[in-house]
């Protein structure tokens, strides 16, 4: 507001109060329209049933303005004047405890304190009575700035002891701003560690390069990378192509993939069940714990780029040494050097096992290394964890800026993630939520979490997924080691009682 009146003489404003003062009317009429055309410049409406024109005498801010002079105003200062005033006639008493309780939180600053006209002054500030500071709280957030702005609006006119707590837990509470707040920041670099042995932790994912779609696998302990040509990209495609490379690799223990439909089809997860993997998918929203397919994809693309053969480029990228340690991906997978296009002696290509251990502890430290510059350039803090039935709010999805109030049900068996109620809308979804896209709030939990639907025991963790297939959110963050995997939707007709059981919604209801 401030801003917006600058250069114009004889506007000022406090809070979003603005005061428009001239010596004679034409004056007068003269910053009046300044001001007008200023707001409309900066798209502020000024309500007409507020605005007061052409007055000789004035309420403004705890103050009748006049031609006279400044007065108080008798409708405000009547708490300020019913504020038990000093009893000792001499000044303050010597010691903080002989102050009469009631104006002892004054004590400290007694000295800065003064009278002007029945108002009390804390060197420049309004000393704010009691009775008034809901309103001045309400006056200072009424734009919803945010709380670093808030408290400085405040500090430069107003006073009371507490204020900045006071200003602070006002704007907590605020609904509106809990639904629209910006991200938070990224939390530590949570590396996944590197697996005891070759192909034992597996990603995979498609990706399209010049209009044909690939499948892409690889070992998380090797970086060895697998791709082949797609001529569908249903389930039962994907499920040949990895049958294709498992015959060759072996079958992994645990499989990452992202939470597209093909991976979340039923077929899937028979083919995993049959095959005894255990099949782990990222967020439908917020792709990120599938790192290592995601990055091996960009570096694929970067090698067919710049070659004409790509099997040759892929076997080069196998039969290179990866960075910091001197062993291929080739040697880390299959304990030998691979022959490639380059000459190589009889004795080059004998099998030499490496140990595992080893490599393993050589990958972990180089995470730990890479974690610690990522964390420090970030500035960035372990959030800390969320208590059951805490009220929280979750971040947007893609496309949507509003938070969603949401209560903790519990602790996800995964890491850093929870397992949260919407409890402000008409359906009884359960969410997964990592930590990173939960925000506390001090908001009261809404009452629809605690209506009891029906009494019949619904365990969670027997809940079917249901998984979403909305877009991508883009992945600006490729340096991630590999963020642990994220939330997935799940089963909707479930609702938490008062005792925090879960329930399942009698069937007559679920319309
Ligand atoms: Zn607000």
């Amino acid at each position: 507001m401030d801003q917006m009146l600058e250069g114009i003489i004889g506007a000022t404003a406090i809070i979003d109060d603005i005061l428009i003062a001239g010596r004679n009317m034409e004056e007068h009429d003269k910053i009046l329209k300044q001001v007008v055309e200023r707001a409309t410049k900066h798209n502020l409406r000024l309500n007409f049933d507020k605005c007061f024109v052409r007055k000789a005498k004035v309420a403004y801010m705890g103050h009748v303005i006049t031609d006279k002079g400044l007065l108080p105003d008798p409708a405000k200062i009547q708490a300020v004047v019913e504020m038990p005033a000093p009893q000792n006639k001499e000044g303050w008493p010597d010691l903080k405890v002989e102050t009469p309780f009631e104006v002892r939180e004054y004590w400290d600053s007694r000295d800065l304190l003064s009278v002007l006209d029945g108002i009390i002054f804390k060197g420049l500030n309004i000393v704010i009575p009691p009775s008034l500071r809901d309103n001045m709280l309400k006056l200072i957030h009424k734009s919803h700035l945010g709380m670093t702005k808030c408290k400085k609006r405040a500090r430069e006119v107003m006073y009371w002891p507490r204020m900045n707590t006071e200003v602070e837990r006002y704007i907590e509470n605020c609904a509106l701003c809990a639904s629209y707040q910006n991200q938070q920041p990224a939390e530590p670099l949570k590396p996944t560690p590197t697996p005891d042995l070759p192909y034992m932790l597996v990603g995979c994912d498609l990706f399209d390069f010049q209009s044909k779609t690939y499948i892409l696998t690889v070992d998380y302990y090797s970086k060895y990378i697998d791709v082949l040509p797609l001529n569908s990209t249903n389930t039962t495609a994907i499920v040949e192509a990895l049958k294709s490379i498992f015959a060759t690799h072996g079958i992994p223990t645990t499989l990452r993939s992202d939470n597209g439909p093909q991976f979340s089809s039923s077929e899937f997860k028979k083919f995993s069940k049959e095959l005894g993997i255990d099949h782990q998918t990222s967020s439908p929203h917020f792709q990120s714990a599938n790192g290592e397919a995601e990055r091996s994809i960009q570096t694929v693309k970067n090698l067919w780029r710049k070659s004409d053969d790509k099997h040759l480029s892929l076997l080069d990228y196998r039969t290179t040494p990866l960075e910091g340690i001197d062993l291929s991906p080739s040697q880390l997978l299959m304990g030998r050097r691979t022959r490639n296009t380059l000459l190589a002696s009889k004795e080059v290509l004998k099998p030499n096992m490496n140990n595992s251990m080893n490599v393993k502890r050589h990958f972990d430290r180089e995470k730990e290394k890479q974690k610690f510059y990522y964390d420090k350039r970030r500035g960035v803090k372990e959030l800390p964890t969320i208590n059951d039935k805490c009220a929280v709010r979750m971040t947007p999805l893609p496309g949507s800026k509003e938070w969603k109030q949401g209560t903790i049900v519990k602790h996800s068996d995964k890491p850093r993630s929870y397992i949260v109620q919407r409890s402000d809308s008409e359906n009884n979804r359960l969410y997964r939520r990592n930590r990173k896209h939960l925000r506390t709030s001090t908001e009261t939990a809404s009452k629809d979490i605690n209506r009891e639907t029906t009494s019949d025991n619904f365990e969670l963790d027997n809940l079917p997924n249901r998984i979403e297939t909305a877009p991508k959110e883009a992945n600006d963050n490729k340096l991630d080691v590999s963020k642990e995997r994220d939330e997935e939707v799940m089963r909707s007709d479930v609702t938490m009682t008062k005792s925090g059981r879960l329930v399942k919604k009698p069937e007559k209801l679920d319309l």
